[in-house]
């Protein structure tokens, strides 16, 4: 397995070129853009990591992965599904203008920002603290990886600049989605955001998921199958950004990117994949990441298709 995530580095790594690392979180802008490194968990083979794969970056987006699987434990399907649907919206994942008439739930889905930041709000916990630490304690849990924690520097990076995810908030609090205090609730998103992870950790969360929520190492059952089934369906037509459809064609597995430059793909009964390469595409993914992962998923006929 080594061998050949190295060649699918080495044979990646002249797409690095085509992408340029995030800005407008000036934070990120420190990221390396040569840095590139891919992790693989899976049956058999367990975890196998080339290049890169212990140098740790944000979450970013990926994060709303957990966030959704934290407001599924604690809602249930039900309580999610009222808050914010599941239809790809086909625009960046910042974007304002969902539909031209009112913004309701059915506009929004758990992958794009308006939605991840309502699903905060699901998230039992009496404080806004309490929430996100029942949110990085599940984080740490389904890693396995005690350790997690924020990025301080990002966090604090996003809040003081955040402002479109501000609108955004204010904008579910116009349309009565949310009630919540807008800056709470951001506070939650942004830390959320921010968790410090490495490929490794993304390729053990991918493979909890690829396991329909049971860590196989422990032969526990962490969460709810139902939970992954909803999760594995919602990454596989939101999770790539507007990019999503291309993904499916191209890969065939779900996934959710960041734009940290990180990317968690979850294929279905076999394998966790946690890919880093912070150059990104205009629509937010890694160009290095979703080269490899297309050629990895040839390699290994892991189109779910
Ligand atoms: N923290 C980022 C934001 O909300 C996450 C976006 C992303 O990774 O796509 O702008």
């Amino acid at each position: 397995m080594e061998k050949l995530l190295q060649n699918i580095i080495n044979e990646c790594y002249p797409y690095i070129k085509n992408g340029e690392v995030a800005t407008y979180i000036p934070e990120l802008a420190k990221a390396d853009k040569n840095e590139f490194g891919i992790c693989t968990a899976s049956h058999g083979e367990g975890i196998n990591g080339v290049g890169d794969y212990k140098k740790s970056f944000t979450m970013q987006s990926i994060a709303k992965t957990v966030i959704l699987l934290r407001a599924l434990e604690d809602k249930g399907e039900e309580g999610v599904r009222r808050l914010v649907g599941v239809e790809a919206t086909g625009k960046p994942f910042d974007a304002f203008n969902y539909s031209d008439q009112a913004l309701k739930s059915e506009h929004i889905n758990p992958m794009i920002n308006a939605g991840a930041i309502a699903l905060c709000t699901l998230i039992d916990g009496k404080t806004y603290q309490e929430k996100f630490q029942r949110l990085l304690d599940l984080t740490r849990k389904i890693a396995g990886n005690p350790s997690l924690d924020i990025d301080e520097d990002v966090y604090l990076s996003e809040k003081a600049t955040g402002n479109k995810n501000r609108a955004l908030t204010y904008m579910l609090k116009a349309y009565g989605i949310i009630n919540e205090d807008a800056e709470e609730v951001l506070d939650c998103y942004f830390r959320a955001c921010s968790i410090k992870v490495t490929s490794v950790d993304l390729a053990k969360i991918a493979f909890v998921l690829a396991n329909r929520g049971m860590d196989t190492l422990s032969g526990k059952q962490i969460f709810d199958k139902n939970h992954a089934k909803y999760i594995n369906a919602v990454l596989m037509t939101c999770g790539m950004y507007d990019g999503s459809g291309e993904f499916a064609v191209t890969v065939g597995v779900p996934a959710k990117s960041g734009v940290g430059g990180g990317i968690m793909a979850v294929v279905p009964g076999r394998m966790g994949i946690g890919i880093y390469s912070p150059a990104l595409d205009s629509k937010g993914n890694s160009c290095a990441g979703i080269k490899a992962l297309e050629l990895l998923s040839k390699e290994l006929e892991l189109s779910i298709f």
